[in-house]
């Protein structure tokens, strides 16, 4: 516990004071934990239908909204993938450290493709191996590694940043990032995701994190603009997953609608779902999610993402000026 000795003096009676409540009953907290139970929810609901057609999903599921197993990977109802548990290996290596630490997240990351995970990228693998071979934490920069694979992970980061100055949160998010993708178009959606979650804990209203994040995002890299076509089935792509989340967060006004939205979309469903999941979750806050999804995740990943929510948002009281 990283707050025991704080939460003694907090709590010890103090006369004609008012006592504030403690850190789990914070508002912070509450958005923080509804954002990474949000990123498993995500994966678990888009797994049943990733890599489907809007079409074939329609036929196979009518509207899917329940988190049910099944899918390519044939997974049980409530099991996640490697968005989610790739986010917690990476967030136990930045409590282990109490940063965010290339080599630490390397060796993290490297870790957990031993034991198997149930689904792997290819860039991920790849540049895994080589870190295996090289010992260096860096990949080299490729033109050819946009894919989301950086970006599906990134939820650590933005929590242990969280009231940090935005040069640092950005230099945290590329030393994580760049163990596996160093490509511009992924930096760029990694920054912009840890930026827009950070506003949302904040409390920033959505049209502003709209105006100052995603459509600067696309005053930057013009090949993100979301406001063209509809992003169906959107690839790995980082730029697809991006257009998906996107129109899906900011034409919706609620958890369970954007969620729904984006996974029947299908493509790369997990992953636009658990991106989605954690934006939303940051967004709306841990009421907004439907009970019958919090209830269906695994049990010991929900008790990880709160856990982590909670000691990787004490760790930014740690380290704040
Ligand atoms: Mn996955
Ligand atoms: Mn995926």
């Amino acid at each position: 516990m990283f707050w025991t000795g704080e939460l003694i003096a907090r709590t010890a009676p103090v006369r004609g004071r008012a006592v504030p409540p403690p850190p789990w009953l914070s508002p912070l907290f509450g958005k923080a934990s509804a954002a990474y139970l949000g990123l498993a929810i995500g994966d678990a609901l888009g797994a049943t239908v990733e890599f489907l057609t809007p079409n074939e999903i329609r036929h196979q599921h009518g509207v899917h909204r329940d988190i049910t197993g099944g899918g390519w990977l044939r997974l049980k109802a409530g099991q996640v993938t490697d968005d989610t548990t790739m986010s917690l290996a990476l967030g136990d290596a930045i409590l282990a450290r109490g940063c965010v630490e290339a080599l630490a997240a390397a060796k993290a990351f490297d870790a957990w493709m031993r034991a198997r995970p149930v689904d792997i990228g290819n860039t991920v693998r790849r540049n895994l191996i080589t870190f295996r071979g090289s010992g260096n934490p860096e990949a080299p920069p490729s033109e050819h590694d946009a894919g989301n694979g950086a970006a599906m992970r990134v939820l650590p980061v933005a929590l242990a940043c969280y009231g940090q100055a935005e040069d640092k949160t950005i230099a945290a998010s590329r030393a994580q990032a760049h163990v596996t993708h160093h490509n511009p178009h992924s930096d760029a959606a990694c920054e912009t995701l840890i930026l827009m979650v950070q506003d949302f804990l904040a409390g920033r209203d959505a049209r502003e994190v709209k105006e100052q994040r995603a459509e600067a995002l696309v005053r930057q890299h013009p090949v993100f603009a979301f406001d063209k076509k509809r992003r169906d089935h959107p690839s790995g792509y980082v730029v697809e997953t991006m257009q998906a989340v996107l129109q899906a967060l900011f034409e919706t006004n609620s958890f369970e609608e954007c969620l729904i939205d984006v996974v029947n979309r299908g493509g790369d469903a997990d992953t636009t779902g658990a991106i989605a999941g954690m934006l939303a979750g940051a967004r709306y806050g841990l009421d907004a999610i439907p009970k019958r999804w919090l209830k269906s995740i695994d049990q010991g990943i929900h008790q990880a993402c709160t856990r982590q929510a909670a000691d990787l948002i004490a760790l930014t009281r740690v380290n704040k000026p």
